[in-house]
């Protein structure tokens, strides 16, 4: 019985089933979860949609001149459409993979036991299984300040039939970083309020400078130290009230200040599973305290993204139902943010490595230019490409890039760092020109 039919949950069932597993999957919204109905997924098409005014201002340089137009309306319907499409395509392959999938909210009657309620009362029904499986992943969250309801989570910004001329948006971290430029990039006004000093926490901090230059660029306004203390509506608009007595007036303000795991409702405590800090707590094979419930994704809160989730679920079937053991590998996950400069990274940041490592044990090759598509147009932030190397084993043991094509390249450079590429194996690849990701192998 697996509770949720996000990446994690459709992963898992569906690779239980192939292993002759009698699967049932219960989920009280959409089919696809996060990733697929509100998260990476209509993401990353809005990305896509909110690029091309930059690419028509540098179109002139290449001669091409245009008279566009745009409509934020129909990009919002055509990723919902898009959505409704994957959403479907999640169901079938549930029924060609002979999941049974129940409509409703599951929650726990014993350690055994769940009940699924949905919206007729009369229709819930008891389901007892072998075994379970917790995927029910994460929600938005939003800061615990008066008014902090009138603000927008990122769920909500897929539901829009269009954005305001003016948005603020709270939060440095995935979230804030990837609306703002998708917002500024679709036209939209967009103040970010950081309360730290940086962009992206735990990212290389040469990145999070880099990324934030870029966005200066395209006129999205910054302020660090900054924490909201209220929210309020005043003559229509909302007034966004910080710690440093600012008062930010906009058409709608956007909460991007974190995601906690979904626990509501799922009466854990009557399964005697184990929560620490809102969290479930699992070992390495993925099982809770209570040996026949496991829990994979963003409910374990641990590295809450799409492809670990998965993984999660695939390790759990394979080794519950398929006799083939195996621990997911979480040593190096690749990550990144699509801002626009985008930004990817695997393996140590610089400031990881010293800390571990020491400075003098490290050596750091970095590459600052503006790439060939921007020659023309001399427009846009210089990418920087850096390698983080340790000095006694020549091992690359991190890499990361703010620039175009960032994640399609580091998804690669992942590959080798994974096979424990040293730098001198980087410098004997042979280059492929004329690219951005040439740069890896003749840094020096
Ligand atoms: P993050 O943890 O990445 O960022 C949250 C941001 O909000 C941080 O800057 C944090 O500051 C700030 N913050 C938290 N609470 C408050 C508060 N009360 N007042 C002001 N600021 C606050 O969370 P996101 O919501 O951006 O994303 C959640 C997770 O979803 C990510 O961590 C990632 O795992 C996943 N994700 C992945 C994506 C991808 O792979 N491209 C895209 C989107 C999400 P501080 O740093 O000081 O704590």
């Amino acid at each position: 019985m697996v509770l949720g039919a996000g990446s994690g949950g459709l992963a898992a069932a569906k690779r239980a089933a192939g292993h002759g597993a009698n699967v049932a999957i219960i989920e009280g919204d959409r089919v696809g979860g996060t990733c697929v109905i509100r998260g990476c997924v209509p993401k990353k098409l809005l990305v896509y949609g909110s690029i091309y005014r930059d690419l028509l201002a540098s179109a002139s340089s290449f001669g091409i001149t245009l008279s566009a137009s745009s409509d934020t309306k129909v990009l919002l319907e055509n990723v919902r459409k898009e959505v409704d499409r994957l959403n479907r395509l999640h169901i079938d392959l549930l029924e060609k993979a002979g999941v049974t999938l129940i409509k409703g909210w599951g929650s726990f009657t014993g350690p055994n036991n769940v009940i699924v309620r949905n919206d007729v009362k009369e229709n819930s029904i008891e389901i007892k299984a072998n075994r379970f499986l917790i995927s029910v992943g994460g929600r938005p969250c939003r800061p615990n300040i008066p008014g902090a309801s009138l603000g927008w989570v990122s769920d909500d910004m897929f539901l829009k039939d269009d954005f305001p001329k003016k948005v603020v948006v709270v939060g440095g971290g995935y979230i804030g970083c990837e609306f703002a430029c998708i917002l500024s990039g679709l036209g939209v006004e967009v103040t970010q309020l950081v309360r730290g000093k940086y962009l992206l926490r735990g990212f290389d901090r040469e990145l999070s400078s880099v990324l934030k230059e870029g966005m200066e660029m395209k006129d999205i306004r910054f302020d660090f130290g900054c924490s909201p203390t209220s929210l309020v509506i005043d003559s229509g608009e909302l007034v966004l009230n910080t710690n440093n007595q600012q008062r930010y007036r906009s058409g709608g303000v956007l909460f991007a200040t974190g995601r906690r795991p979904f626990l509501q409702g799922l009466n854990i405590e009557m399964a005697g599973v184990e929560v620490q800090q809102g969290r479930i707590v699992v070992d390495s094979k993925l099982a809770t305290n209570v040996p026949h419930i496991y829990a994979v994704g963003d409910v374990t809160d641990r590295i809450n993204l799409t492809p670990v989730a998965i993984d999660e679920g695939r390790a759990f079937a394979d080794s519950v139902f398929g006799k083939q053991r195996r621990n997911v590998n979480y040593e190096l996950v690749p990550h990144a943010v699509f801002a626009s400069p985008e930004v990817a990274s695997v393996g140590y940041t610089e400031e990881d490595a010293y800390e571990k490592f020491g400075k003098e044990a490290i050596r750091i090759f970095r590459a600052r230019f503006r790439t060939m598509s921007q020659t023309l147009s001399k427009r846009g932030p210089r990418c920087l490409l850096k390698l983080i190397v340790k000095a006694q084993t020549d091992k690359v043991i991190g890499c990361h890039m703010v620039g175009e094509n960032s994640a399609e390249i580091i998804q690669m450079a992942s590959i080798a760092i994974g096979m424990g590429a040293t730098k001198s194996d980087f410098d004997k690849t042979m280059a492929l020109h004329p690219t951005v990701a040439e740069e890896f192998v003749t840094m020096t």
